[in-house]
């Protein structure tokens, strides 16, 4: 198999592309395709600094690194889960990666926030381990963004993890996730900032072929949570499809992106108000995260003193 470009020998067959790279040829194309993305969907701009949540993962790591050699100003925003061996490996890797390229890497602990690491929030709220995990990741990625001065989130979801959410809101006929669901969720209220996925037309395969030839040192395993997740079986089914037909999974995502979203956003108007306690956005009185402290405060366990400072400074101004 030979390179399309260079016509050398070829280390990476694109089947959805029709085509095969070269080592070089396929970073080229990888970065080309990113900032594509970026260009087109008006993800970023130049003069923006970026804040890039990073998991320790492939993904994520991959587009740190090609917006950090594209030289975008930016930082990595690490949240450490507590989810065992798992977010003591992953935050190395991100503290690595930081460190090797003189970056800026944000940490904020999940136990600090709400008092209780991931596996004991599980323990002491009904909300399944995933549904507590991503409420979190949301709620500190974006008060992260506000408190260090950054207007926008970019984060490494790529074509397979978008494809598989789309299928499981569809599967649902969930419509409110349906209208969330796009690359680029606009900032709606002065205290929500823009989240972007460059990635979100890039395969999971690639950006693991990017990373391993890149030599980025990321976290191959799985959070010990994920196993048994519907998403995993979604990724299969997708994948099925996708060998029997290649392109399957990007049209599916960008077909409903043209198509379908508009629809159900139109259908779906959300109205935005401030937390009374801690003053981020919600659709009630008193936002989901703040919620969740509070079953975990009445569990038993230790009260989060930095969130409680928060929603004390917010009750009293
Ligand atoms: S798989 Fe792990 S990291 Fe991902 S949302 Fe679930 S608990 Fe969080
Ligand atoms: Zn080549
Ligand atoms: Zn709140």
């Amino acid at each position: 198999m030979k390179c399309r470009k260079c016509g050398g020998r070829a280390v990476l067959e694109l089947r959805r592309h029709n085509t095969a790279f070269c080592a070089g040829d396929f970073l080229d194309f990888f970065r080309h395709q990113t900032l594509e993305t970026i260009r087109r969907w008006k993800m970023l701009s130049r003069d923006e600094p970026v804040l890039v949540a990073v998991s320790g993962g492939k993904d994520s790591l991959a587009l740190w690194d090609v917006l950090l050699e594209a030289g975008y100003t930016t930082a990595g925003l690490y949240i450490d889960l507590g989810i065992f061996d798992y977010s003591r490996e992953s935050k190395a890797r991100c503290q690595a990666f930081a460190a090797g390229r003189d970056a800026r890497l944000i940490v904020v602990s999940v136990a600090e926030e709400v008092g209780a690491g991931i596996p004991q929030v599980k323990d002491v709220t009904r909300r399944p381990t995933c549904s507590a995990c991503g409420l979190s990741k949301r709620y500190i990625m974006n008060r992260a963004a506000l408190d260090h001065g950054f207007g926008v989130v970019a984060t490494g979801h790529n074509l397979d993890d978008e494809a598989a959410t789309l299928l499981g809101s569809t599967l649902r006929w969930d419509e409110s996730s349906l209208a969330r669901q796009t690359p680029v969720l606009e900032a709606t209220h002065p205290k929500l900032v823009r989240r972007v996925k460059p990635l979100f037309r890039t395969s999971e395969r690639e950006t693991a072929a990017y990373a391993f030839l890149r030599g980025i040192d990321y976290i191959v395993e799985e959070c010990p949570f994920a196993r048994g997740a519907t998403s995993i079986t979604h990724k299969e089914v997708l994948n099925r499809l996708e060998d029997a037909s290649p392109g399957s999974k990007a049209s599916f995502l960008t077909t409903s992106l043209e198509r379908a979203r508009p629809r159900f956003q139109a259908a779906e108007p959300v109205d935005l108000r401030e937390c009374v306690r801690c003053g981020q956005t919600t659709t009630g009185e008193v936002c989901a995260f703040c919620k969740l402290s509070d079953q975990v405060r009445r569990a038993g366990e230790a009260p989060s003193k930095t969130h409680a400072a928060r929603c004390s400074q917010t009750l009293q101004t």
